[in-house]
């Protein structure tokens, strides 16, 4: 699953990017280049964290998720072939939009005004969509003369209702189908039916502040969109300290939860997964699995022998985990399972295999 970032410049991309992935830009090979970036980043979960501190073990893996960092996104570059292309090879788009007011970094639009720059993404993804509808029906119309062929009628009504929609300014994740006529619109790759989550990168003293984010949830929960509000400066300055010293920083701050977390899981959300942990001496590692996988599934994520030879589960949940302190404490609390094939794995599963093959 590959999670684009996208927005225009001078908004924290790469700032982002970096922390997300740990990829340091060479100024000197980057500048004046707008080139797409892949890179992986770990998934920041504290219940990792918090695992890795009870159990202690010899190694700690923990999820990864596909970071693609696309040129920048406006009028200009949207319709270049290589921009589109590359946002379709993504699942879900982050909007990095610029809420931080620094008279040292200049703002294309010449003023900060997040509102304004969602808006324009929006419309920019929106209006993409409509091109790409608007050709394939000439295209068709011309195909179709006096060949009638049901599937092709079928695909240009579907096209010509989601152009309806798509005039209303409204995104094609709206647009409801059923799975067969999804089948039929497989090919094409709209980025308004991608999940988009908006992160709305403010100042570090504005974090707490929440007055923009409501306006854009207001204005954008209707149509799917995701808001998160962060503060790269924030995050950056976060990880370059030890997990240890991470909480007393969040503390003073006043901060409950790193902003990078909740972008995880806002992401997994978006993305139809889930998180669930593998945990002992030697190894502490999270897993990703889709939502409403059965226990032989997820365990399928883990290796293909776990779930050909899927006999049980022994599942506990983090949460159970850190309130009792230890397993041995949770076991008495009763709080331990032993789970069978019809298991649904829950986000935040601890789980053990118990399998022959
Ligand atoms: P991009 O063009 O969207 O990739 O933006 P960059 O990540 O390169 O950031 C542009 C400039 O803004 C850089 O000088 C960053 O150091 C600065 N910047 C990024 N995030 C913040 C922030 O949260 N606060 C402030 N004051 N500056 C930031």
């Amino acid at each position: 699953m590959k999670v684009g970032l996208i927005g225009l410049p001078q908004v924290g991309k790469r700032t982002l990017y970096t922390i997300l992935t740990g990829q340091i830009f060479d100024e000197e090979a980057f500048s004046g280049k707008e080139e797409i970036k892949f890179g992986l980043a770990h998934i920041r979960d504290s219940r990792f964290d918090k695992l890795v501190e009870m159990y202690q073990p010899r190694k700690k893996v923990p999820a990864l998720l596909d970071i693609v960092l696309l040129p920048k996104f406006d009028k200009d570059t949207i319709s270049s072939g290589e921009c589109l292309k590359a946002v379709e090879k993504c699942d879900a788009l982050c909007h990095i939009v610029r809420g931080f007011e620094d008279a040292a970094v200049f703002h294309v639009e010449g003023s900060v005004d997040p509102l304004r720059d969602i808006e324009n993404v929006f419309m920019e993804l929106i209006l993409s969509d409509l091109i790409l509808i608007e050709k394939r029906l000439e295209r068709m119309e011309k195909e179709m003369k006096g060949k009638p062929d049901p599937m092709k009628s079928k695909e240009n009504q579907l096209l010509n209702d989601m152009k309806k929609v798509l005039d209303e300014n409204v995104p094609l994740s709206k647009f409801e189908m059923s799975p067969d006529d999804q089948k039929l619109m497989s090919t094409y790759q709209f980025l308004t039916r991608r999940p988009l989550i908006v992160v709305l990168n403010v100042a570090d003293d504005k974090l707490n502040d929440e007055i923009c984010k409501k306006a854009v949830e207001k204005k954008y929960k209707k149509f799917g969109v995701e808001v998160i509000q962060i503060s790269a400066k924030i995050e950056s300055e976060l990880s370059q300290l030890d997990p240890g010293e991470r909480e007393a920083f969040l503390e003073d701050l006043n901060i409950k939860e790193s902003a990078l977390n909740l972008l995880s899981q806002l992401c997994y959300d978006v993305l139809g997964l889930l998180s669930f942990f593998t945990v002992g001496p030697d190894e502490v590692r999270q897993w990703t699995t889709k939502k409403n996988f059965t226990a032989p599934e997820a365990a399928g994520t883990i290796h293909s022998d776990l779930q050909r030879g899927f006999i049980r589960a022994e599942i506990f949940k983090c949460r159970d985990l850190f309130e009792a302190g230890s397993e041995q404490k949770l076991k008495e609390a009763g709080k331990h399972y032993l789970k069978g094939k019809d298991y649904i794995i829950e986000d935040g599963d601890i789980m053990n295999v118990r399998f022959n093959v």
